[in-house]
């Protein structure tokens, strides 16, 4: 029998995030981390930390992280609200825009943790489907809603879409906020960030976990217009005043000051994924085409659940979406160029077993 209390409690699905094996020879293929470690810098920030200061709160502020955001986005401080990782930033934006009658828009096929979000806060939603390519149909977003999440590159298929398409949904919805989630902008694409003074209704969210390989400090921001940050900092500040810790704080200013690191970081990532594939279309895998630090990639004569669980047995993690429309295809992380030789290898004696 159900306890007394049992009826009162709030129940929700959660996001499940994917698998972090606690083993230390897996290849890990499965949460589009960055396979190379943070700059250099970050080891000396660290080294050179005033332990002393661990005693007092943050800077509520954070002033010195947001001028270096600033001034790499060529943005003003004005325009940055910084959060623990980017899922509480996107979180934090659809409790304070999305309290509208309308539902919010969102693709068929993305982010997983936008529905569980929309679930968390009561918010109406519509799932927009992705063409047969898997590309976002523009045409679909220009139509009354409550608000408009995009991620820009998609997640999980890495698809891009252009700045002048993203630029008509958010110039027809300027009744409503269009959150943009660039958490893969830096593999290819090109950031809307360019937006945000012609757009009063445009939010575009960055994370420190992919591109600045610092996945474990969570740092993510929001940039957008002056009133927007004002209604997110006042929610914000009725849950939590102090988000971003002073070690996160001081890690992310050394990361975000070595441009070099970060530029030579993402070149080969870039160079990675194109070489890969390539070598996986040689062994009949179709691949969409990616923007990002992942693939997304089907192999027509073979099942995605088969190969995920064969190199799963191989310690080679990738991610399989037991869902309707992707349940053909796996979504692998770009990993260093030893790792991904390790895993066509790996792919091509399955491929032989299977046949
Ligand atoms: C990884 C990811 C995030 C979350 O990043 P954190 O900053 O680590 O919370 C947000 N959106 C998308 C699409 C992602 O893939």
């Amino acid at each position: 029998m159900n306890k007394p209390w049992f009826d009162k409690i709030r129940k929700i699905k959660p996001y499940v995030p994917g698998e972090q094996p606690n083993k230390s020879n897996v290849i890990k293929l499965n949460t589009n981390e960055c396979p190379y470690p943070p700059s250099p810098m970050v080891k000396k920030a660290l080294r050179d930390y005033d332990t002393d200061k661990l005693r007092l709160y943050p800077s509520f502020e954070c002033n010195e992280l947001k001028d270096i955001l600033a001034e790499t986005y060529n943005v003003c401080r004005n325009n940055i609200f910084l959060g623990n990782g980017s899922d509480e930033v996107i979180a934090l934006c659809f409790q304070t825009f999305f309290n509208s009658d309308m539902p919010i828009l969102i693709p068929d096929i993305t982010y997983s943790f936008y529905d569980v979000w929309c679930d968390l806060y009561n918010i109406k939603y519509e799932q927009i489907l992705l063409d047969d390519s898997f590309k976002i149909k523009k045409e679909d977003y220009l139509k009354k809603n409550g608000g408009v999440v995009i991620a820009n590159p998609n997640a999980p298929v890495g698809k891009y879409m252009e700045l002048c398409e993203l630029e008509e949904i958010i110039n027809y919805n300027k009744d409503s906020i269009v959150i943009i989630d660039e958490a893969y902008i830096d593999f290819g694409g090109k950031s809307a960030i360019s937006l945000i003074d012609k757009y009063d209704n445009l939010v575009v969210v960055h994370t420190f976990s992919k591109s600045r390989a610092l996945a474990g400090i969570r740092l993510g921001y929001a940039m957008c217009g002056e009133d927007l940050i004002g209604y997110l900092e006042a929610v914000k500040n009725s849950f939590n005043s102090y988000t971003v810790n002073s070690l996160t704080q001081a890690v992310a200013i050394a990361c975000a000051k070595d441009r070099e690191y970060f530029e030579s970081c993402r070149q080969k990532i870039i160079k990675t994924r194109e070489r890969v594939v390539y070598e996986l279309s040689k062994m009949g895998f179709e691949t969409i085409q990616s923007m990002s630090n992942f693939i997304f990639t089907t192999n027509p004569k073979i099942k995605a659940s088969f190969i995920f669980d064969e190199l799963k047995k191989q310690n080679i993690f990738v991610r399989y979406f037991n869902k309707p429309r992707i349940n053909e295809y796996l979504r692998v992380t770009i990993g260093t160029d030893d790792e991904m030789d390790l895993f066509i290898e790996a792919l091509k004696k399955i491929i032989n077993y299977y046949f």
